[in-house]
């Protein structure tokens, strides 16, 4: 006959098993393996973005009107000013005095003396010599005081961090390198007609450098440089196309406008 006594005990025994069973995986699970806060993964990518506005060519007319935008609106931006044009005549050298006179807002570099012997694009990467001459001249009388350089009319990179030559321009650069120059080109660029006359829109340019930086497409990554030319915007028609681009860029809150002294990896 069963003990029908003994079952509440036995289930107390059993339960008082378990117990002491999951007690001793409890402390043994907690030697072997303490329960840790897992600390978030640093933050290694920061969410700014840096826009370079830079205008090239100057001072030409169309300058007049990039200074007064930029001023309006308070982004930095890189003047690529070409010495010829800025010694040739007194509205050259006012332009040049107003940013020069604006340094907070304004960098001045070197875009050479004559824009590649005006325009002789072929000899004046032929001759590396003299075309290192005409931006040591260029530097001279702009009075930059900084070692940022432009090719004319060529996308050529030469920093720390960057080094991108075509063939043809190659022998000017390992020569401005040598005498310590930087060299850079651009992300993007609003281009222009043949009137000189900006081609795209300023929603276009704007959706174009927020694509640039959303999908890394950048040479630094967070950073963008736009090419521009101040004779583009010579007429009020087309300087508020300029006003209205920097205006969609102002509105994302992670994008700050810098002068290119700013721009990561420049040889000091
Ligand atoms: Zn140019």
């Amino acid at each position: 006959m069963a003990n029908f006594a003994a079952i509440p005990r036995l289930i107390n025994m059993i339960g008082y098993l378990i117990y002491i069973a999951a007690h001793f995986f409890t402390q043994f699970s907690a030697a072997v393996a303490p329960i840790q806060k897992i600390a978030p993964a640093p933050v290694v990518d920061s969410l700014t973005k840096y826009i370079y506005l830079s205008f090239d060519d100057g001072p030409l007319p169309g300058t007049r009107n990039c200074i007064t935008i930029c001023e309006q609106e308070q982004v930095a931006a890189t003047f690529f000013e070409v010495a010829f044009h800025q010694s040739r005549s007194s509205f050259g050298k006012n332009l040049y005095k107003r940013i020069a006179g604006n340094p907070k807002l304004f960098l001045i570099a070197n875009h050479s003396y004559s824009h590649a012997f005006y325009g002789d694009y072929l000899n004046y990467y032929h001759q590396s010599d003299s075309s290192l001459e005409d931006f040591l001249k260029a530097g001279r009388i702009l009075q930059t005081n900084n070692n940022i350089a432009r090719l004319p009319g060529n996308n050529a990179w030469n920093t720390s961090n960057i080094k991108r030559a075509s063939g043809l321009v190659r022998p000017l650069v390992k020569k401005m390198d040598s005498v310590g120059f930087n060299v850079v080109g651009w992300d993007m660029e609003w281009r222009f007609n043949k009137s000189g006359r900006p081609i795209d829109a300023p929603e276009k340019i704007a959706a174009l450098a927020d694509s640039l930086l959303l999908l890394n497409k950048t040479k630094t990554k967070n950073h963008l440089v736009i090419l521009m030319h101040d004779h583009e915007f010579r007429a009020s028609v087309d300087s508020a196309k300029l006003a209205r681009m920097i205006g969609l860029l102002k509105r994302n809150p992670n994008y700050q406008f810098r002068k290119l002294t700013s721009y990561p990896g420049l040889k000091k």
